[in-house]
């Protein structure tokens, strides 16, 4: 079940659900993004991981064949009350088995699934889904709580089991059930801060890239950018590229980051503006106006060293990015 939530990670849903097309299921968080799926043509299963919890929402899944996560007793209640155009499909039953996000308890979990097989608004076998908070941490006692929560329901009731994430997939391999349920993996990037992609064996699919829309010269003392947070101590030669903020490229990268121009990595000087970033060309010959500017999607300059020098984690860098920046996504 491939995770294409948030415009699949930013790297666009419908691009996503094309390559991904051999999944056997698609998950997303929200009616809208299943909506428009189903709109573009995708007739996968597709799951809504937030579930929904108006009649009009069950009714608008049901008419989309969706498949709203349950994850709460109000939830059960409000099927016991409708009437759906279609029953809905290929359903599943959030369990709560540590992460206390959304889920029901495991102690309650028999209770719903009765209410559910009488429930004519669903139809087949109910399937049990959880997500566990830890399993970016290699070997943390709290996925094999989580993980025995759910494998003593899977012998209580004989049902399908869809845990693992990303991490999960890599490092827990018990967690491998009927199904999985990767995200970012599938992008090539690494759910965990201490190994990249590449060190995966993922490839990174997207490429982020801009161009330099001034090239100049400063003298000594001249300082760049809102604040003036980087003077020039040699003379320097500036350039500006067209990506800021405003496309979603973190303020926190703030005199932290590098790009790369002419295969050369070039850092970034000042603050983070809204449209633009300078960068020191001092060690990249030639550059000019015009010139393409990398700014993440190689070995050597991956999303996820960047999440780490903006404290975050690349999964933000990546879905953040807005409509008119240019990435490339292979
Ligand atoms: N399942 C659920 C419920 C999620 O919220 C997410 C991501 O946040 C995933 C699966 C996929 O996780 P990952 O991108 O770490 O593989």
């Amino acid at each position: 079940m491939s995770v294409i939530k948030a415009d699949a990670y930013g790297h666009g849903a419908i691009t996503a659900a094309e390559a991904l097309k051999e999944s056997d299921a698609f998950a997303v968080a929200r009616l809208k993004e299943g909506v428009f799926l189903r709109q573009k043509g995708v007739e996968h299963p597709i799951v809504l991981l937030e579930g929904v919890n108006t009649e009009q929402d069950f009714i608008t899944a049901s008419e989309y064949q969706l498949s709203p996560v349950i994850h709460l007793h109000s939830q059960i209640q409000l099927l016991q009350t409708l009437t759906l155009p279609k029953p809905l499909a290929f359903n599943w039953l959030m369990v709560d088995s540590g992460m206390h996000r959304l889920g029901i308890r495991p102690e309650q979990v028999e209770m719903a699934l009765t209410l559910l097989a009488e429930s004519s608004n669903i139809s087949g076998e109910v399937g049990l889904m959880s997500h566990f908070a830890n399993s970016d941490l290699d070997g943390d006692p709290r996925n094999q709580k989580q993980l025995a929560h759910m494998l003593a329901l899977k012998h209580k009731t004989s049902l399908p089991l869809c845990l693992a994430n990303s991490a999960a997939v890599i490092c827990l391999a018990e967690s491998h059930q009927q199904w999985v349920r990767p995200g970012l993996m599938l992008y090539g990037v690494s759910p965990f801060s201490d190994k990249s992609g590449t060190e995966l064996g993922l490839k990174p699919v997207m490429t982020l890239k801009t161009q330099l829309i001034a090239v100049y010269d400063l003298e000594v003392g001249d300082q760049v950018g809102y604040g003036g947070e980087w003077t020039a101590e040699v003379p320097t030669r500036i350039g500006v590229a067209s990506i800021g903020y405003g496309d979603g490229y973190s303020r926190h990268l703030s005199n932290k980051a590098e790009v790369i121009i002419r295969g050369i990595k070039a850092p970034v000087i000042g603050r983070v503006s809204m449209d633009t970033i300078c960068i020191n060309l001092n060690h990249v010959e030639q550059a000019e106006t015009g010139d393409d500017v990398i700014v993440w999607g190689t070995a050597n300059l991956a999303v996820e060293q960047l999440a780490t020098l903006a404290e975050t984690i690349p999964y933000e860098l990546v879905t953040v990015l807005c409509q008119r920046v240019n990435k490339e996504v292979i």
